[in-house]
C-alpha cells in the first residue's frame, strides 16, 4: 500500500486534487523517519521502529525512508540531518518534527501530547513498577538520605538543617550530599555536621575528629570517626589505616567526582568513562551517559552490571550509541512519584544496567520497594543528551533531580 507520505509527495509533485483523497480509507497519524540504513544513530533508531510498527498498528503508522538511496523526500521536507522524524496527523498535516536520535519513550509521549491514543500496545516495553511491591517500612532515621542503604549506628552521620535533620550511613555520604548541594559554602556546611564516635557512640562535631581510614577487601575506603585521637591510634592496631583530620580527609573524598554531576566518588562504585585520552567516572550508569551529553564529546563506558557486576561497555558516536556490549544489556530507570503526581528520577543510587532483563528481574526481586520503569540504554543516553546547559549544570544536585 502507499503511504500518506508518498501520496503527500505526489500532490505535491504532480498536484492531485483533494478528490483523490476523498476515495481513500480513513488514514492514521503518521511517524515518518527520514535517515539512512548506514547512520548510526539511524540504525539504533530501526529497531524502535519496527517495535512501534508492530505493537501501534492500527494507532499510527510508521515509515522510515531513506534519504541516502532516495534523496527526493529529504529534499521535499528541507530536513538539515538524519535521523529526522516527522510527525503527521491523521489528515496528512506535519505536526512536529524532531532532529536526531528520538527514543521510544519519547516518541510515545509526543504523540500523546498530539493527542493520539497510544495505550495498550501489544508488545512489551520492558518492566514497569509503579507501586512498589512492598512498601519501605524501614524507620527514616535507620536510613542514609542520600543512598538509601541503612545505617550502622556506629557510622552515623548527621546534617542538622533550619528544621529538620538528615541521617546519613557515614562521612562518605556526606561528601557525596555537599557536592551535591547547589552553590555549597563548605565551611558553613561542615559547622552542621556530626559524626558517631566509634568509640562511645556519641555524636560529636565532624571538624574536630579523628578519622582513620581504612580500606576494605574491595579497595573500597573505610571511614572510622573518632572523638578521642588516643583511641584512633589504638583501634588502629587491630584496623590498620591512616588517621587524618577532617580536612585531609575532605580533600581524599572529594579528590575524585562524576564527570557528569559532579559528585565525590569513590572509583570502586563508578562506571568508567573515557573521553579522548583522558579517563574518568560517572557516579552511576546514568550520570556516566551524561558525560557525553556534557562534554558534547564521544565516550566510552565501562559499567557493572548491577546484579552480577559483569561488564557492559558502551561507546558513543555524535550522541548516539555505536556500540554495545552485550547488546542484551538494558537500563533500569529508577523514578518516583511527585507530589504532583509526576514521575522523577529517584537519584543515582536507584539507576542501573544490567547485561539482560533476567538479571534486571532478579535486582527487582530484591527491591521490593523499588519503582521506575526498564528503558533501553540507547535511551538512557538519549535522556542526557537532550538535556540543556543549564540542566547539566544543576543535575543531581539536591532538590533539582529529574
Ligand atoms: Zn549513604
Ligand atoms: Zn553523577
Amino acid at each position: 500500500m502507499k503511504t500518506s507520505l508518498h501520496r503527500t509527495l505526489a500532490i505535491l509533485a504532480i498536484g492531485w486534487t483533494a478528490a483523490t483523497w476523498a476515495a481513500e480509507p480513513a488514514k492514521l497519524p503518521k511517524l515518518v523517519d527520514l535517515g539512512a540504513d548506514k547512520c548510526i544513530p539511524c540504525k539504533t533508531m530501526a529497531p524502535i521502529l519496527e517495535g512501534l510498527k508492530k505493537e501501534y498498528a492500527g494507532k499510527f503508522d510508521v515509515e522510515f525512508i531513506d534519504v541516502w538511496k532516495n534523496p527526493a523526500p529529504g529534499k521535499q521536507y528541507k530536513i538539515k540531518l538524519i535521523p529526522t522524524q516527522i510527525f503527521f496527523d491523521a489528515s496528512g498535516k506535519e505536526v512536529f518534527r524532531h532532529e536526531g536520535f528520538f527514543g521510544k519513550e519519547d516518541i510515545l509521549a509526543k504523540w500523546k501530547e498530539l493527542g493520539v491514543d497510544v495505550t495498550g500496545g501489544t508488545a512489551t516495553a520492558g518492566i514497569v513498577r509503579e507501586t512498589p511491591v512492598a512498601a519501605d517500612a524501614r524507620p527514616r532515621e535507620s536510613v542514609c538520605f542520600m543512598c538509601d542503604e541503612n545505617v550502622n549506628p556506629k557510622l552515623r552521620t548527621v546534617v542538622k538543617g533550619q528544621s529538620e535533620q538528615r541521617i546519613l550511613c557515614g562521612p562518605h555520604c556526606y561528601f557525596i550530599y555537599l557536592s551535591s548541594i547547589v552553590g555549597a559554602d563548605s565551611k558553613a556546611e561542615e559547622a552542621k555536621v556530626s559524626v558517631t564516635d566509634w568509640a562511645s557512640g556519641s555524636l560529636v562535631p565532624a571538624t574536630t575528629a579523628h578519622y582513620l581510614y581504612g580500606m576494605d577487601a574491595k579497595g573500597r575506603p573505610t571511614i572510622q570517626a573518632f572523638a578521642d585521637k588516643a583511641a584512633a591510634t589504638k583501634q588502629q592496631q587491630s584496623s590498620p589505616g591512616n588517621l587524618l583530620g577532617w580536612d585531609v580527609l575532605r580533600s581524599k573524598e572529594m579528590a575524585t567526582r562524576c564527570a557528569f554531576c559532579d559528585r565525590a566518588v569513590y572509583p570502586e562504585d563508578a562506571c568508567g568513562v573515557k573521553f579522548g585520552t583522558t579517563h574518568g567516572h560517572g557516579c552511576c550508569t546514568h550520570c556516566s551517559m551524561g558525560v557525553a551529553a556534557r562534554l558534547k564529546q564521544d565516550i566510552e563506558v565501562e559499567a557493572k552490571d548491577g546484579l552480577t557486576g559483569e561488564l557492559i561497555r558502551v561507546k558513543t558516536l555524535d550522541g548516539q550509541i555505536a556500540s554495545l556490549e552485550p547488546a542484551t544489556a538494558v537500563a533500569w530507570f529508577g523514578q518516583k512519584k511527585g507530589a504532583d503526581g509526576k514521575w522523577v528520577s529517584a537519584g543515582c543510587f536507584k539507576q542501573g544496567f544490567f547485561v539482560n532483563e533476567a538479571n534486571l528481574q532478579k535486582w527487582l526481586e530484591a527491591r521490593p520497594a523499588m519503582t521506575g520503569r526498564q528503558i533501553t540504554i540507547a535511551q538512557a543516553l538519549a535522556d542526557k543528551m537532550k538535556l540543556t546547559p543549564e540542566q547539566i549544570a544543576k543535575a543531581c544536585k539536591l532538590g533539582e533531580c529529574q
